[in-house]
């Protein structure tokens, strides 16, 4: 795997590698690191799907609305290294900030069409402009056919969708399943903050989430539906930040009973904020 830090360079190795395949499939899939099995089967699909894999590697600030969380965010580079290597990415992007903005960050904003008002949106003022600016700087750079996202991050999905939409930017996207640990909880690189217990209390997450899907189809109005599905959830050890159930392409809540619908959770364990989501219906 070739690992580049610089834009130039970076281009250089895609182009050659087109010029010798010239009807090559680029892939694309971007992280901020301390990679688990979910971002691997990210690559490993893309690997699939496409004859050449680039991964990039950056923590982007401008997403982060708490300076604590971007300071304690996990940073790996040699294990992350090793385990793309694993899989048979061939190329990692490891920028440095004044790489992806330089001359600063700039201060356009999208129009998301209330997409970015909602849950994590709600919560974390600026975090859906600072991922679709850099998901967009990311394209520019890498220019692939395919970009692979998951869909742990389920807002994050419909975000850049419409982005890659309004900006009329000619890649796929290709959202694929979350990935859990055994017991069911979301691998998270966040969850290398955690520990054994609290590792434990967060299933309470995926426990709500499969009660909300069990119980979906039971009588009841979706407010009380809501209020048993934080009833359950309060039982465990979290705070809960928000507990949703919204349209799946919309994402604004619902208020009747209706198809593609999945409920979100974002929640406190410790200091460590977990998200997680189902569909339902
Ligand atoms: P991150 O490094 O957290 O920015 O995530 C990079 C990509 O990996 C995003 O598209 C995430 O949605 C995806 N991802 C993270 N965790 C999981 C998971 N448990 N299952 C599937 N995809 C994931």
């Amino acid at each position: 795997m070739k690992v580049e830090a610089q834009i130039d360079q970076l281009r250089e190795v895609i182009s050659r590698y087109k010029e010798n395949n010239p009807n090559a499939i680029i892939g694309f899939v971007p992280t901020m690191g301390a990679l688990h099995e979910g971002h691997l089967n990210l690559i490993e699909t893309a690997k699939q799907q496409c004859d050449f894999v680039v991964c990039s590697i950056f923590v982007n600030p401008t997403q982060f609305n708490d300076s604590k969380d971007l300071d304690r965010y996990p940073r790996n580079k040699e294990a992350d290294q090793l385990l793309l290597e694993s899989v048979n990415c061939d190329l990692l992007f490891y920028p440095t900030e004044d790489e992806i903005y330089p001359g600063g960050v700039p201060n356009y904003k999208i129009d998301f069409q209330g997409l970015d008002k909602v849950m994590e949106g709600a919560f974390r003022d600026n975090h859906f402009q600072g991922v679709a600016m850099v998901v967009e700087r990311l394209f520019e750079i890498v220019n692939p056919d395919r970009a692979f996202f998951g869909l742990k991050d389920f807002q994050q999905v419909a975000i850049i969708k419409h982005m890659v939409r309004l900006r009329n930017i000619d890649i796929d996207i290709i959202p694929l399943p979350i990935v859990r640990s055994k017991e069911g909880l979301a691998l998270s690189s966040r969850n290398q903050l955690l520990n054994a217990s609290e590792k434990k209390d967060a299933l309470i997450i995926v426990q709500t989430l499969n009660h909300a899907k069990e119980q979906w189809n039971d009588q009841g109005s979706v407010e009380s539906f809501k209020q048993m599905l934080t009833d359950f959830f309060n039982k465990g050890n979290l705070r809960l930040e928000y507990l949703e159930i919204v349209d799946n392409e919309t994402l604004q809540p619902i208020t009747e009973k209706q198809k593609n619908v999945s409920c979100c959770i974002a929640a406190y364990c410790g200091e460590v904020r977990l998200i997680d989501n189902i569909q339902i219906s």
